[in-house]
């Protein structure tokens, strides 16, 4: 089938393929890699390469440590404030849609949010010019999602908050386009959209802001505790682990981000291109200047119209094209390993029933 669902994750066929080899006999090891023992070398080798490929390909600074802790970003909701915010400081938070507003909600139980940017008025359909945000002075952090995965809006660029550090969920387009680490302090994303399964989060953070964390944390909730174990400190997500790294070694092989990018880039450009020729038939509600490359969003005349289209498209083995219950539509998420050829299908598909509409 061709896979436009928003997660969990679309794998790369090669990949699911190397993992039902290594399923029962992991390298002729005679063991699973799922039942061979995280402080063995054999899991010790898949951890290291692993974490060397987030480096390499994202070209992670020597001073940032790059984590792996098991729970999804919604555990990072609650981490980053315990270690940033306890005892009465406070941060600042862009609200850009359901995803920022479920770690401000959380954040919030915790210390004092300074809400710099909020969407309400227009739905959570643009972006603010970022060179017009500031932090608050003396705040701990600045929080950003760099793409709302149901709102389908992406951040192009990212505001200068000075000495605050910003602290971003990158967890629907990690890996789809290069970071500029000299902007954050700290980034965070949940595996399972472009990386690998879901069940973790990769946190990618300044040497500095560890120094920062709450010395008062349980040991699971402290960055530090995972930065001093090289993520180790408990039985770490293996497999999940494991399948990211062959989805690292194809991104290396085909060339890094800047060619996933580029790739990204044509993909969305397809179905935006058709939208905008549509005379209206297929409608975004998202300002043109920030509509996400991962996750694109559109509307129709009418319900009925876009649940004909979401089961016509099914019916043609495209899967996963409902927009999400809270806001209804049609969404078309288009991550890393979504083939080219996938898209081109449901370009043709989409104005196939245009024309068969009007
Ligand atoms: N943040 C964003 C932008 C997401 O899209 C998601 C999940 O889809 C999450 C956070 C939550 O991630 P998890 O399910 O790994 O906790």
């Amino acid at each position: 089938a061709k896979n436009f669902y928003a997660g969990p994750s679309v794998l790369p066929v090669s990949v699911l393929e190397e993992i039902q080899k290594d399923m029962v006999d992991y390298k002729g090891s005679g063991l699973s890699l799922i039942e061979t023992s995280h402080r063995s070398a054999e899991y010790g080798q898949v951890h290291k390469n692993a974490m060397n490929l987030v480096r390499e390909i994202f070209g992670v600074p020597d001073n940032f440590k790059i984590l792996f802790i098991g729970g999804g970003a919604t555990l990072q909701f609650s981490m980053i404030p315990l270690n940033f915010l306890s005892g009465g400081k406070t941060c600042d938070f862009t609200l850009t849609g359901t995803w920022s507003k479920k770690a401000y909600a959380d954040a919030k139980k915790v210390g004092n949010v300074n809400v710099v940017y909020d969407g309400k008025d227009n739905s959570y359909t643009r972006l603010p010019d970022p060179s017009t945000l500031k932090a608050s002075p003396g705040s701990s952090y600045f929080h950003i999602t760099s793409n709302e995965t149901i709102g389908g809006i992406q951040w192009k660029d990212w505001p200068d908050t000075g000495d605050v550090p910003i602290i971003c969920d990158m967890s629907s387009d990690i890996m789809s386009r290069p970071i500029p680490f000299e902007k954050f302090g700290m980034i965070y994303a949940g595996a399972q959209k472009n990386l690998g399964p879901s069940g973790f989060a990769v946190v990618i953070i300044r040497d500095d802001m560890l120094e920062k964390c709450n010395p008062n944390m349980t040991a699971f909730l402290d960055y530090k505790v995972h930065a001093e174990k090289e993520s180790l400190y408990n039985t770490p997500p293996v497999f999940s682990i494991y399948a990211m790294s062959l989805v690292l070694e194809k991104v290396k092989a085909e060339g890094g981000l800047k060619e996933v990018e580029k790739r990204n880039k044509e993909k969305s450009k397809l179905i935006y291109d058709v939208m905008d020729k549509s005379n209206g038939f297929y409608k975004s509600p998202v300002d043109v200047s920030v509509r996400s490359d991962m996750n694109v969003v559109f509307t129709m005349a009418n319900e009925e119209l876009e649940k004909e289209f979401v089961a016509q498209a099914k019916a043609k083995q495209m899967v996963g094209l409902k927009g999400h219950v809270s806001v209804g539509g049609c969404r078309a998420s288009i991550y890393n390993s979504l083939p080219l050829s996938d898209v081109v299908a449901l370009v043709e598909f989409m104005q196939e029933f245009q024309k068969a509409k009007s």
